[in-house]
């Protein structure tokens, strides 16, 4: 565990045991100038808003929990690239985390108390979980204080609200009928403050590091969405960037999960795919350093970053009826037999990304290189 302090003496969270190379940490930043929508020039740009940032006074981390299953706190620490893990969370300082910190009890809701006296107006506060209202919301108390509580209590103090996962954005499972909590979402009870939504169940890691980085880099919020998602990581549909997206415009469907479509890498539209209604950056962007996601993995998408998906999109298995977005709506039945060549556009999606991603990083190179060059110029000089 790496623990480096800023110029405050405040300890960031390094979660691993080394830390990492120049290069590594360029290439990173490559990899998150493709993410965020920025070509290779911004790379020396986020090297240094991140480095200064680490240098000086890291903004101030407040990561509350609430009806959750802490999905998006495992998904968050399981970012599989180290370099981003290490180099976002060294750059903040995550002054608050029940399921992360080490203090616990009073103690943990005095450091909490400390870092919002201290950081007023500059707090990031990210939430996970679900905000229940009924009953006055006794169905969530820590510390002997209910969600909205403590909600109201750090609004004042925050500089913007990070709804992260389903359940934040959107109130998720607990808020799919009947909602016995009377359970709801992030943005529908701060009132004063931004509010950034980050849906997916979990939320990738990797959109909230954007996040982060973007607000270093420019000192504002990306663009969002209607619904108050970052437009760099929701812009497009999932099933305009799905690798299978071929075989649907050719109507060739699995029918089941144990069949020869299934063998063949087929659409999975009639085993109950969401992804013609759900925008996310799965299947362009994909998961554990784009090495996979659900539908590459044989599975439908559920539409879990979706507002009411528990609602709107069971049950799970069974297929949406209508398509919509290609300027007409057919049924999957039909549309197979008039779309073939018009789209292909499936596998482009994660193709782009990935010659982006290993261009951004051999730029990357180039730059450790150059750098290193100079330092052993003038060592010798
Ligand atoms: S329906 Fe699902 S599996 Fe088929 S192309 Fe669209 S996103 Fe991919």
């Amino acid at each position: 565990m790496q623990a480096l302090k800023d110029a405050d003496g405040r300890v960031g969270v390094g979660f691993l045991d080394d830390r990492i190379s120049r290069r590594e940490f360029l290439k990173f930043c490559g990899r998150i100038a493709v993410l965020l929508g920025l070509s290779e020039t911004f790379i020396p740009q986020i090297a240094e808003a991140i480095e200064k940032t680490v240098k000086n006074r890291r903004p101030s981390v407040i990561w509350l929990e609430f009806q959750d299953c802490a999905g998006n706190t495992e998904s968050f620490t399981r970012a599989n690239s180290p370099s981003v893990g290490q180099a976002v969370l060294e750059s903040i300082s995550l002054d608050y985390h029940e399921t992360l910190m080490a203090a616990a009890g009073h103690r943990a809701e005095k450091a909490r108390e400390i870092a919002l006296e201290e950081n007023k107006g500059k707090v990031i506060v990210v939430v996970e979980g679900s905000i229940p209202t009924k009953d006055n919301g006794v169905y969530c108390c820590i510390g002997g204080k209910t969600a909205l509580q403590i909600i109201k209590e750090v609004e004042p103090y925050a500089l913007v609200f990070v709804a992260v996962g389903t359940c934040a954005a959107f109130g998720g499972l607990p808020k799919a009928n009947p909602n016995p909590t009377g359970a709801v979402a992030v943005e529908d009870v701060v009132r004063s403050k931004p509010v950034i939504n980050v849906p997916g169940c979990p939320a990738n890691p990797d959109v909230l590091m954007g996040i982060l980085v973007h607000y270093l880099v420019f000192g504002r919020l990306p663009d969002l969405d209607a619904q108050k998602r970052p437009l760099f990581a929701y812009g497009k549909r999932i099933h305009d960037t799905c690798e299978r997206r071929p075989h649907f415009d050719a109507g060739q469907y699995v029918l089941s999960f144990d069949d020869y479509g299934a063998r063949q890498g087929y659409c999975l539209y009639k085993v109950g795919c969401k992804g013609p209604e759900t925008y996310n950056i799965c299947a362009s962007w994909r998961w554990n350093l784009g090495a996979s996601w659900p539908v590459k993995a044989g599975h439908p998408c559920l539409g879990c970053s979706e507002k009411d998906f528990w609602d709107r999109f069971t049950p799970f298995y069974e297929r949406i009826p209508l398509i919509s977005g290609f300027g007409v709506e057919g049924r999957a039945d039909q549309w197979g037999k008039v779309a073939v060549g018009l789209a292909g556009a499936g596998i482009i999606g994660h193709a782009i990304y990935t010659g982006l991603v290993r261009k951004a990083e051999k730029k990357a190179e180039e730059i450790a290189e150059q750098e290193e060059k100079q330092a052993s110029e003038s060592s010798e000089g």
